[in-house]
């Protein structure tokens, strides 16, 4: 009896095997636009100026991740920025952290977590793709990375900026980490070159005022950040746990491979947030998703969330759609 059960559980499973996957999703072939390569898009209107640099990366050297690495940048010693780099709001403690990543749509990719005094995480977390068998490093092991690197430490002051909002946050706090639906714009960029080589990168200060050791979803591949050149690349900002709850950035990507349109997957992905989040009203998210045709689409828990579009004909800001109105 026992090895009929062990058979016939055997033989099920190799039937199992034989059998299609069943589908709840869209058709895998469908028409794609033509002729929108290359593009680089970013998250939040601070995406501008990062694209500006992206772009000129882009059309100088040709290389989609030299030009998403030199974008964020931009971005990480903008000084008036409170939410990406050393300038961003610090954690509870008073410290700034910083996260980022960095992936190639070959699959290699490297980051950063929970990483003081570097100017350039994103430069860190590419290090960590390219000069290490690793993914990520955190921490103090990132810190000593970087000397390693020769990536000088700056000297841990909060900007003045920062340092008005701390004591402000103090005030009134009684020091719990907040969650709502201001306080982040981490950026992230997705490219693609003329050849349809794609690259990402996500780099950020974090929640402001976290708990001390808190990681987002930014230097996390497949939340913050997915890329895969027979695809397509998906990032995400806003309340980084509610988009490691569903690996925000891989779930769009998985879904675009299925058919669904770079718009379609980021509406499904917030779709599946809302449903995992009771206190949906508290918090805002929004995705940014480009394919291999070049086609994009971006969406938002909540309003308010713009992404930059740099392509051959346009340099524009757009408003992305957002689930609450
Ligand atoms: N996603 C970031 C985090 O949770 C926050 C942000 O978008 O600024 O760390």
């Amino acid at each position: 009896m026992k090895g009929r059960r062990k058979f016939l559980k055997k033989s099920l499973l190799s039937t199992s095997l034989l059998l299609p996957i069943a589908s709840h999703t869209k058709p895998i072939f469908r028409e794609y636009p033509a002729g929108v390569k290359p593009m680089i898009l970013s998250t939040w209107n601070h995406g501008m100026p990062a694209n500006d640099k992206a772009w000129q990366v882009l059309s100088e050297t040709g290389n989609i991740v030299d030009a998403v690495e030199e974008g964020v940048k931009v971005t990480e010693i903008d000084l008036d920025n409170l939410s990406v780099g050393l300038q961003g709001l610090p954690d509870r403690e008073g410290i700034v952290t910083l996260d980022a990543s960095i992936m190639k749509g070959t699959g290699e990719c490297g980051s950063v977590a929970f990483v003081r005094q570097v100017k350039h995480p994103i430069t860190l977390a590419r290090k960590v793709m390219e000069n290490t068998p690793h993914v990520m490093l955190a921490g103090e092991g990132a810190r000593q990375f970087a000397i390693k690197e020769g990536i000088p430490l700056e000297e841990e002051v909060l900007s003045r900026k920062a340092e008005k909002a701390y004591q402000e946050w103090k005030k009134k706090a009684n020091y719990q980490p907040i969650i709502n639906i201001e306080n982040h714009d981490t950026i992230g960029m997705i490219g693609i070159d003329a050849e349809g080589k794609m690259a990402g990168s996500c780099t950020t200060s974090g929640l402001a005022y976290k708990m001390h050791g808190r990681v987002g979803d930014s230097p996390i591949i497949g939340a913050g950040l997915y890329v895969d050149d027979e695809v397509g690349a998906a990032t995400a900002t806003g309340l980084g746990e509610a988009v490691i709850r569903i690996c925000g950035a891989f779930l769009i990507v998985e879904l675009m491979r299925q058919g669904w349109t770079p718009q379609e997957a980021c509406e499904e992905a917030v779709r599946r947030m809302i449903q995992k989040h009771p206190d949906i009203a508290d918090i805002q998210a929004g995705f940014l998703a480009i394919n291999k045709e070049g086609e994009h689409g971006a969406y938002a828990v909540q309003p308010g969330f713009n992404y930059a579009k740099h392509s051959t004909n346009e340099k524009i800001l757009i408003d992305a759609k957002s689930s609450f109105k």
